[in-house]
């Protein structure tokens, strides 16, 4: 590992000043400190964010829910609030990692943390993410984790997050010191040909929380097919909401995780079911919709197939 020097922030402009001059946050360090035990974060500074009061979870009006940036996972999960109005994002992030990995990580740390691709971790392979200009030897090589939906040649690493594919179906916004806030959907990027640029976020720019929009009451379910059932990040999950009026669905939420490089939202099926009464018939074309655009690797051609299954189930459950 290399030097670094660590401080505490003691309030959040001065943790952003800090981070304005290269200084990485530090949160629950999930995932940044294995990054730093494996070479591929290099920081010279460390700002430990993990004090500032950005912990809370907080009613909004109207209805709505705001999660602090630093909430642990296991809190938010087992919060009454989230239990009740937003079970989707509970089931996701029980879903998300081991006990005592929820005890550590925090909400912001989870929507910030970087793809598990192997070749992202192996300093020895190329990979444009780690390394800008490098190219990717995921494209050719052992690519069963990686993307089908929305990547390019240059990186096909898929997000990891779970609690972020309940929150892409949730209509969440992230909200960020100092500007606007940022719907979910809309935070983190495509690869394009800058796969290093993971999100919207400009340097020293701080995620403070996140907002929860009322939902009206419906049904919501959260299916994760994995290699081992203890822990491991998706092969394909899916998070589906739906609320019901005299018999026709008012309002569809599909997002899938584990199939592109960010949480995936299924517009196209989603409107072919709204407004209907979520028919067999119409449930089937919907996953067809969902999955049109699919373009798997070598090893990863089960990824579609796995995921329009999934969505077909999580619908039919959500119904039942
Ligand atoms: Fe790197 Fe992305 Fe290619 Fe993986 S898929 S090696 S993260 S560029």
């Amino acid at each position: 590992m290399n030097p670094f020097s660590y401080v505490t922030a003691t309030d959040p402009a001065a943790a952003r000043a800090l981070a304005a001059e290269g200084a990485k946050y530090l949160a629950g360090g999930t995932n940044l400190v294995d990054l730093m035990r494996e070479g591929i974060e290099t920081p010279e500074r460390l700002v430990d964010i993990g004090r500032l009061p950005l912990a809370g979870i907080e009613d909004l009006p109207g209805g709505g829910l705001r999660i602090g940036a630093l909430a642990r996972n296991t809190r938010v999960a087992a919060d009454r609030r989230v239990l009740d109005r937003y079970p989707l994002l509970s089931q996701a992030i029980v879903n998300g990692a081991s006990p005592q990995l929820r005890n550590r990580a925090t909400v912001g740390g989870n929507l910030l943390q970087r793809t598990r691709c192997g070749y992202f971790y192996d300093r020895h392979s190329a990979c444009g993410k780690r390394e800008p200009g490098a190219g990717c030897d995921a494209l050719d090589g052992f690519n069963r984790m990686h993307a089908v939906l929305g990547a390019g040649e240059s990186c096909i690493a898929v997000h990891p997050s779970d609690m972020c594919v309940a929150l892409a179906a949730l209509d969440a916004v992230v909200n960020i010191a100092g500007r606007d806030p940022v719907p979910l959907v809309d935070f983190h990027l495509l690869p394009g040909d800058t796969p290093h640029v993971e999100t919207v976020l400009r340097p020293g720019e701080l995620v403070t929380s996140i907002d929860l929009p009322p939902v009206p009451p419906g049904h919501s379910v959260y299916l994760k097919v994995r290699d081992r059932a203890s822990y491991a990040f998706a092969l394909v999950s899916v998070a589906v909401f739906t609320h019901l009026e005299d018999g026709r669905a008012s309002r569809v939420r599909i997002a899938l995780g584990g199939v592109a490089p960010k949480p995936w939202r299924a517009y196209e099926a989603e409107r072919l079911l709204t407004g209907t009464s979520l028919d067999d018939h119409l449930i089937d074309q919907a996953a067809e919709r969902a999955l049109a655009d699919a373009r798997p690797r070598e090893h990863n051609a089960f990824k579609p197939e796995l995921a329009r299954r999934l969505i077909r189930r999580a619908l039919k459950g959500a119904l039942s």
